[in-house]
C-alpha cells in the first residue's frame, strides 16, 4: 500500500475529442456514491468522506447558490481534471486504510515523493488533518532511508519543508543529507546550490564546516607525507572545487578564525606582580619579575599554544572554543616553567567575569555563521534565517 502505481497516462495522445476516462483499478469503490474525475481517471468513493474532510469539496458537491449540485456519477463526475490522478489515488487509499496500515513503518522509501504531492493536494482542499499527517511519515522516511535517496529526493523534501516553514522536517532533512555528504555518497556542491537558492544559512554553514573539516584532514595528511614545508609552499593554491561564492565564504571564516588565533598566541594575558614576588626580589623588586617571571609567563603561553596547535581541530567557531578549552586545561595543569625561579607570578585561568580566557570564550560566537555571513544578531536566538 506504500506506493502509488504509475499514473495511468500511457493512453494519453493528441485527440480532438476529450479522451475517455477510465475507472481506476484501485480507487474505484463500487459501493461508493460519488465519482471523481482526475486527469483521465475515474475514482469512486463515499461522498461522506469527501464532505467531512474538505469544506472546499463539500461546497462543490452540494452546490452553492449559483450552481447546481454535482451528480457524482461516471457520466457526470465531480470534475477535478486539473488534479493529479495519483493524488486522488493516494487520498482514497489512505482514507480506506486501517490505522495499522498508516503507521510510519509501513511505508516504503519510494512513498516520499507521493506523500509530498499528497500533502500539497490535501492542503489545497483544506483537508487540514490529511495535509499534516504525511509530515511525520516523511520525517521517518528521511531518517530511515537516507542512504537510498537521491539529490532530487532530498531537494524535493527540503523545498517542501521550507515551503511549510516546517522546522522539524527541515532539521531531519539536513541531518540525513549531511550524513550522506559526509559519507561521500552525495556532493556538497550540489547541496550548496540548493541551500543558496533557499537562503538557508544554517544548512550552508553545516556544509561549509564539513568542507573545512575535510580540508583539515587533507592538509594534515599532506603534512605527514611531505613535511610541514608542503603546507607553507605558496604554490599550493586553494581549490575546494566549489563555486567562488562558497569558497570565498569558507576561506573568510578560516582566515578570521586563524587570524584571531595567531593574535591570541602573540598576546599573553597581562601579568601582575605577586606581593610575595616583590618581597622575594628585594632590594630590586622589578628586576626579578621582568627577567624571570615575565619570560617564564610568555614562554609558557607559547608552549601551551604549540601543544594545542599540534591537535587536529577544525577552524570553526566550535573548534575555536575547543582550542581555548585546551589552553585553559594546559595552563591549569600548572607545569609552569617559572616555578624553577620560585616565582609567585603566573596566570591561572578562572571562571571570573574579568578572567582573560573567559573573555576570549565570550568573544567567540556560538556558531560559525557569523564568520561566514557576518550575522551579528543570529547567535542570540535565530535557529534559521
Ligand atoms: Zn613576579
Amino acid at each position: 500500500m506504500s506506493t502509488c502505481p504509475a499514473d495511468d497516462r500511457s493512453t494519453k495522445r493528441r485527440r480532438i475529442e476529450p479522451p475517455l476516462a477510465k475507472r481506476d483499478p484501485e480507487g474505484y469503490h463500487e459501493d461508493g456514491d460519488c465519482v471523481v474525475r482526475a486527469e483521465n481517471t475515474l475514482f469512486k468513493l463515499h461522498g461522506f468522506f469527501i464532505k467531512r474532510d474538505s469544506s472546499v469539496l463539500r461546497g462543490l458537491l452540494e452546490g452553492d447558490s449559483k450552481g447546481a449540485a454535482v451528480e457524482g456519477t461516471d457520466h457526470a463526475p465531480l470534475n477535478r481534471q486539473g488534479d493529479k490522478a495519483q493524488d486522488w489515488r493516494c487520498y482514497i487509499r489512505y482514507r480506506y486504510a486501517t490505522p495499522n496500515e498508516l503507521l510510519p513503518g509501513r511505508f516504503l522509501s519510494t512513498a516520499l515523493t507521493h506523500l509530498i504531492s499528497f500533502s500539497r493536494f490535501a492542503s489545497g482542499y483544506d483537508m487540514k488533518e490529511w495535509a499534516v499527517w504525511p509530515h511525520g511519515i516523511l520525517a521517518h522516511l528521511i531518517r530511515t532511508h537516507a542512504n537510498v535517496y537521491t539529490l532530487q529526493d532530498f531537494t524535493s523534501l527540503f523545498d517542501f519543508a521550507h515551503e511549510l516553514h516546517h522546522e522539524l522536517l527541515r532539521e531531519a532533512t539536513v541531518i540525513a543529507w549531511m550524513q550522506q555528504i559526509v559519507s561521500g555518497r552525495l556532493s556538497s556542491a550540489d547541496a550548496m546550490q540548493v541551500g543558496e537558492r533557499l537562503g538557508d544559512r544554517g544548512f550552508l554553514t553545516a556544509l561549509y564546516e564539513h568542507v573545512l573539516r575535510e580540508q583539515l584532514s587533507i592538509f594534515s595528511l599532506e603534512q605527514n607525507a611531505r613535511g610541514p614545508a608542503a603546507a607553507l609552499n605558496p604554490s599550493n593554491r586553494v581549490d575546494l572545487g566549489l563555486p567562488p561564492l562558497h569558497t570565498q565564504r569558507i576561506l573568510s571564516a578560516y582566515s578570521t578564525l586563524t587570524r584571531a588565533w595567531a593574535q591570541l598566541r602573540q598576546t599573553p594575558p597581562p601579568l601582575l606582580q605577586h606581593p610575595q614576588c616583590k618581597v622575594a626580589s628585594a632590594p630590586v623588586p622589578a628586576e626579578r619579575h621582568t627577567t624571570a617571571c615575565l619570560n617564564a609567563h610568555v614562554n609558557l603561553w607559547r608552549v601551551t599554544f604549540a601543544s594545542v596547535d599540534a591537535m587536529s581541530i577544525p577552524w570553526t567557531a566550535n573548534g575555536m572554543r575547543q582550542r581555548l578549552e585546551c589552553v585553559r586545561n594546559t595552563l591549569l595543569k600548572g607545569q609552569v616553567p617559572g616555578d624553577v625561579f620560585g616565582g609567585y607570578c603566573r596566570y591561572v585561568p578562572s571562571f571570573a567575569r574579568d578572567d582573560f580566557l573567559m573573555n576570549c570564550f565570550a568573544s567567540v560566537p556560538l556558531t560559525t555563521r557569523r564568520y561566514l555571513f557576518g550575522d551579528e544578531a543570529e547567535d542570540a536566538a535565530a535557529v534559521r534565517l
